[in-house]
């Protein structure tokens, strides 16, 4: 019964002039999302979206609500402004309501009309609607009663320009803004169950992500790509398409293992990586780091930890988990499906390599002091000569 769905979409009201921009990018964020299901049409009507598609409603639904920028998607029928339409319209969206909502047994169904009228030239007010449409509902079904408190039913009604929309239901949108909105990022993507979370708060909060997985082989197994390729894939979700760069991280490993105490071995590997990022950074256009961290889960994050890794670039890091609890983190991660693919079991290179008593406060000198056996502007180069970047779709 349903091809249209209005969406609502909150923060990016707010932006003032960024406004038609913002509208701009999630009416694209929204073409791109449906693709996947078949054609689509937005448009713009005052404060709203509208979309059109001929596809099955539950999977429309399930892609909207992963577009960030929207806090609620209803389906509505699309209406002439005339009243007696509008009535009619209102029955159809109560009846099909009705069919999946349960009364308590015994009890009534109970509605409430909810009016908004934007188009002032219209000739009711919203009380007048009200009282009007929630008549003409009691009339023509019969056992239904108002509940203007805790109504199982709310009948929505919106009188725009140039058409009344009408519905009964509002799914929950993913919030956020429009990705592409605040720039591009690098997201350091490993296969653990922090730094996919990381991405997607980065993504809710508007910025597009591309991400870079240092890969070990054969120290860490075509499986453990795999995974993360997966990863990618759940990412790109919420946002259509994710770019990743595989990083050839091997002879780096290497080095570093045949050159340096093994209590700064983590620390100098993350040095490294986030110099590699820095630079794909650049190369790609994004203006920051995003990654996987918090505080004091493990001996590299430590604030000290921190301080030394982070000075070697002077790009900015962005680390969404700080304020988490690890509980918190993967209930985030269940939430948004990464959960799963994360505690496969294929190692990581970092817990390969992990010593087994890492410095927990290293200082930046003992720090350079370590690295002083690398070469490492040429095992920068080496490594990026054989990143390759790939495409995932979600
Ligand atoms: P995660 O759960 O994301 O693996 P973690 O709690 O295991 O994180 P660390 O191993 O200390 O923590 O890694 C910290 C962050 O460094 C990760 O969240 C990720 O952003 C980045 N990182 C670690 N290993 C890799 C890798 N092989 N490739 C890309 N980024 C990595
Ligand atoms: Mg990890």
């Amino acid at each position: 019964m349903y091809n249209t769905y209005l969406i609502r979409y909150g923060e990016i009201g707010l932006k003032g002039k960024n406004r038609p921009q913002f509208e701009r990018r999630l009416m694209d964020n929204i073409k791109r999302a449906l693709k996947k299901v078949g054609p689509a049409r937005v448009e713009r009507v005052y404060g709203r979206l509208v979309v059109e598609s001929e596809a099955d409603p539950a999977r429309v639904l399930e892609r909207l609500s992963r577009v960030f920028g929207i806090v609620g998607i209803s389906p509505v029928l699309r209406l002439p402004l005339d009243e007696e339409a509008i009535c009619a319209g209102a029955l159809e969206v109560l009846r099909d309501a009705a069919g999946r909502v349960q009364p308590p047994a015994g009890s009534p169904l109970t509605f409430k009309v909810e009016a908004r009228r934007s188009n002032k030239a219209f000739p009711r007010t919203s009380p007048e609607l009200n009282g009007l449409v929630g008549g003409y509902l009691l009339k023509n079904y019969p056992g239904l009663k108002v509940d203007v408190h805790n109504p199982l039913v709310r009948v929505g009604v919106e009188i725009r320009e140039k058409n009344a929309f009408v519905y009964a239901a509002e799914v929950p949108g993913a919030g956020g803004l429009p990705v592409g909105a605040a720039g591009k990022a690098l997201l350091l993507i490993s296969g653990g169950i922090d730094s996919p979370v990381a991405g997607w708060m980065a993504m809710k909060r508007g910025i597009e992500i591309e991400a870079a997985h240092f890969y070990s082989f054969p120290f860490t197994g075509e499986k453990s790509l795999e995974k993360v390729r997966d990863l990618c894939r759940v990412l790109a979700g919420y946002t259509a398409r994710i770019r990743l760069h595989v990083v050839h991280f091997t002879e780096i490993q290497k080095e570093i293992q045949k050159h340096c105490p093994e209590e700064l071995r983590v620390t100098i590997m993350r040095r490294m990586m986030f110099r590699l990022a820095a630079r794909i950074a650049r190369q790609r256009g994004a203006l920051a780091l995003v990654t996987g961290e918090s505080v004091g889960q493990v001996a590299s994050q430590t604030l000290e930890s921190m301080l030394v890794i982070n000075r070697v670039v002077d790009i900015p890091v962005l680390r969404p988990l700080v304020g988490m609890d690890k509980l918190e983190i993967i209930q985030r991660a269940q939430n948004i499906g990464t959960y799963d693919l994360s505690i496969l079991p294929y190692e990581d290179c970092c817990t390969l390599f992990l010593p087994k008593h890492p410095a927990t406060r290293p200082r930046p000198d003992q720090a350079e002091r370590a690295e002083e056996p690398l070469a490492v502007e040429e095992l920068l180069n080496g490594a990026l000569e054989w990143t390759v970047m790939e495409e995932i779709r979600g």
